[in-house]
């Protein structure tokens, strides 16, 4: 059987790696953490994700949270003014739910199905030099190794990368004791509460390693009032000043989390990346090639929430390439049309990601003020976040979206 080696074990390794063992390819996964490491370590996102890509995982038979874990039924949005009320506030039902598995959980699980089924698994902080020899010894390699340092060897897609800073500063607390939504006590959302012109606070329900709990993470437009967590120097701190802005900008928020307190040592996470689309082909110093998989090659923003998704997206399509390619060499050329296969559902991502992290045109204030009086549009936006293709249809220009508003009032 074809010999495939896997650097990076988080959701596109993995996920790959099990379904490639799964199919009976001989695979190796080189990762710079062991499960206990990651288990004990800090958290690392918020990893929400929506039906498409969830399904990816039942598909492999590697939902193994999916009864412990919140099922998120729904998305909210509010606008907050500057004097603590929200002029634009509703939620949104998803089709099918959401769930967040803290990746500390999953992929650490993960980890140890694979080499319960026979894995190789290689603990190992690969270098460009180590590729070199193995893009020798294995039929294909792929770099699911994600932003770090390993990113070097593909080169950046000016066209399709529009910044080249951090658009946002990223503090994420994980916590226990955070009350029920008042507005819909009854199911889960994730509300996305925007403070405009400085950022927003992502609240989301999650399923972490002491259970179920909840996220609160800030994402600040860099240089502006809520970019206050690079100074912070513990967890305790990190968890006051989430709260502090979240009583000065959003009260209702506020109001709810009298009790939380962080979930574990690990449960804060902060920092900054610039989003950008990579060039698929690593190029390494021996003139070998290798694939490079989900963030390594498209890195968004969090703020659309769809990291984990194009993870498990790119997954399932570079899976279905290589099987479909049988005994052929993986060269250039099939590197090159496995990644534009998955860009086909990942450029909309990238296109809306990045639409999101400028100020709201009139047109976007428009559609998600008519999301509080209009149910279906509500749904409609809501659900995009599982296939964000739609937008394409009324979100980016302002024609299409005053013809969606007006047929969507007629009903
Ligand atoms: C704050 C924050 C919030 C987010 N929220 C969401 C969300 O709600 N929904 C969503 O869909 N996405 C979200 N994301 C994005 C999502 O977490 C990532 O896009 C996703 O984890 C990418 O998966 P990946 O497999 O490509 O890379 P990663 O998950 O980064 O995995 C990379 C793996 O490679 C290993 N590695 C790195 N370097 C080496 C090396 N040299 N040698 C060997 N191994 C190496 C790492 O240890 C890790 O195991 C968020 C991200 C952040 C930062």
């Amino acid at each position: 059987m074809r010999k495939i080696l896997i650097v990076g074990a988080g959701q596109a390794g993995l996920q790959l790696a099990l379904g490639l063992q799964d199919r009976g390819y001989e695979v190796t996964l080189m990762t710079n953490r062991t499960s206990d490491e990651i288990r004990a370590g800090r958290v690392m996102s918020t990893q929400c994700m929506f039906h498409t890509a969830l399904r990816h995982e039942r598909d492999l038979g590697i939902n193994f949270w999916e009864d412990q874990a919140p099922r998120i039924e729904g998305l909210g949005l509010s606008l907050a003014a500057p004097d603590g009320t929200r002029p634009i506030d509703w939620v949104g039902r998803l089709d099918a739910y959401a769930q967040s598995v803290d990746q500390r959980v999953k992929m650490a699980g993960w980890m140890e199905t694979f080499a319960e089924c026979g894995g190789r698994i290689v603990i190992h902080g690969a270098a460009v030099s180590d590729l070199d020899y193995f893009s020798r010894a294995y039929d294909l390699v792929l770099v699911a190794a994600g932003k770090g340092e390993l990113v070097s060897m593909f080169s950046r897609d000016a066209s399709r990368s529009p910044y080249d800073t951090p658009q946002r500063a990223l503090a994420v607390a994980y916590v226990h004791g955070l009350a029920p939504r008042p507005e819909h006590p009854d199911f889960h959302a994730v509300r996305f509460n925007i403070v405009p012109g400085a950022g927003e606070l992502f609240v989301m329900p999650t399923l972490t390693t002491s259970g179920p709990a909840d996220i609160l993470f800030w994402e600040s437009i860099p240089g502006g009032p809520l970019d206050v967590f690079a100074g912070v120097k513990d967890p305790a701190e990190h968890l006051r000043v989430t709260l502090d802005l979240m009583r000065r900008h959003l009260p209702w928020e506020y109001d709810r989390a009298g009790k939380v307190e962080l979930t574990d040592a690990g449960g804060t996470l902060s920092g900054r990346y610039a989003p950008v689309v990579r060039n698929p082909i690593g190029e390494l110093p021996s003139g070998g090639v290798v694939l490079g998989v989900a963030d390594v090659v498209v890195a968004n923003d969090p703020i659309t929430g769809q990291g984990s998704n194009n993870a498990s997206k790119c997954a399932a399509s570079y899976l279905a390439s290589i099987v479909e390619h049988g005994d052929q060499p993986f060269d250039r050329a099939w590197m090159q049309s496995a990644f534009d296969r998955y860009w086909d559902s990942a450029q909309h991502v990238t296109k809306w990601t990045n639409a999101l992290l400028g100020p709201p045109p009139e047109h976007v204030l428009n559609l998600i003020g008519a999301a509080g009086q209009l149910s279906s549009v509500a749904r409609r936006f809501v659900n995009g976040f599982d296939d964000p293709a739609d937008f394409e249809e009324y979100f980016f220009e302002p024609d299409k979206t005053a013809a969606y508003l007006a047929a969507a009032a007629q009903g």
